[in-house]
């Protein structure tokens, strides 16, 4: 039986998307893998209308984090002042990143699943000398979405660049493009997106690559990769296949709507999971409005564990997702990413009543 992917990415795939990814093979040093890479390229750029003399997307092999990574080690310089902005696994995770590589941070730190003070991050731009903030769009953890407008326009107003992890928003959220403090964004293929994983991207500023920055990383060194993209070459071997199905991925995207239509779609599949929740006395963890579209935490039902409602669900065909850290005991996670029928949902529907409220 296919199974339904409800973990957050990666996602189940359309059949279009499944296909493409084995439709041919490619030598990346050949022609028509170069204008793969090029189509890749102007659909990730084009997804938010970005003006494509000031933005580009570089892209190269691994998962979200390696995205978090590279636009770390390649657009943070040697004397940056970084203040990362925490309230989750993945805010704690830029956090460790700077830690590793030697780059100096503070962190303004919220519980997993509480509100950034903006009122502290105002204060603390105000008077603390910092040239970067880095946050999280997105907090996957919980399913919070961080006010990425606020924190920007803080940011433009205090001369401060931002850098963000949009790795499970891209796609399906809001971002503030027109903020000019904004400089990049990691993004990954198999996430709102629709491809499969393996491919990491960061979306930003062309003058964000041109500060001269010495390379931390081979691998992971962005101005490497961005140089050879554009002058249609690649530094090291690409995950190919992952470009092919993201081709794919970005033209369904297209014909949907865009992200808009991404996002509405998705607020309609969690709205509908959570109304059945709800009936089935099954609480959410944060108020609707404050989650993203794509992702929605509850409360484990009353005396259920998490393996008991994960295995029940997985004989019905529908993989649900566990909470991180301390907050295994008490929450699980249903993603609405990727592509999902209506006749998927009414499915699901009746394994959350039969799990749930039998
Ligand atoms: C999924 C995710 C990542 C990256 O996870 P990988 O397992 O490395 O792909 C990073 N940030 C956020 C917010 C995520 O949801």
């Amino acid at each position: 039986m296919r199974s339904i992917l409800l973990n957050p990415g990666p996602v189940s795939l359309s059949e279009g998307v499944r296909r493409a990814t084995t439709r041919m093979d490619l030598c990346h040093r050949e022609p028509e893998y170069l204008e793969l890479q090029d189509t890749v390229i102007k659909g990730l750029v084009d997804i938010y209308q970005c003006d494509s003399t000031q933005w580009t997307a570089v892209l190269l092999g691994g998962s979200g984090t390696s995205a978090m990574e590279a636009m770390m080690v390649s657009l943070l310089p040697d004397d940056a002042r970084v203040l990362v902005l925490e309230n989750g696994v993945y805010g704690e995770r830029l956090s460790r990143i700077a830690q590793i590589y030697d780059i100096p941070a503070q962190s303004l730190k919220a519980a997993w699943g509480d509100e950034i003070d903006l009122d502290a991050l105002t204060e603390l731009l105000a008077n603390g000398n910092f040239s970067h903030v880095l946050a999280v769009h997105h907090e996957t953890t919980t399913g919070r979405l961080n006010p990425v407008d606020e924190i920007a326009s803080l940011c433009s107003r205090y001369g401060v660049h931002f850098l963000l992890d949009a790795v499970s928003s891209f796609g399906a959220e809001s971002i503030p493009f027109a903020e000019n403090s904004l400089q990049a964004m990691a993004v990954t293929a198999n996430k709102c997106l629709h491809g499969i994983p393996g491919l990491a991207m960061v979306l930003c500023r062309r003058a964000a690559l041109k500060q001269g920055i010495k390379p931390r990383s081979l691998s992971l060194h962005l101005p490497g990769w961005a140089e050879q993209q554009a002058r249609r070459s690649t530094p090291f071997t690409p995950p190919v296949n992952a470009l092919q199905g993201l081709a794919q991925a970005l033209q369904e995207l297209d014909k949907q709507g865009g992200w808009k239509q991404r996002r509405s779609r998705y607020r309609k599949l969690a709205t509908g999971v959570a109304m059945t929740c709800e009936e089935l006395g099954v609480r959410q963890w944060l108020p609707a409005e404050q989650s993203s579209c794509v992702l929605r935490s509850y409360h484990l039902p009353t005396g259920m564990t998490y393996n008991e409602l994960h295995d029940g669900l997985k004989q019905h065909g529908f993989i649900i997702y566990a909470g991180q850290g301390d907050l295994a005991s008490q929450l699980f996670r249903i993603s609405t990413m990727g592509e999902i029928s209506d006749y998927d949902m009414a499915r699901l529907e009746q394994a959350l009543r039969a799990v749930i409220g039998s």
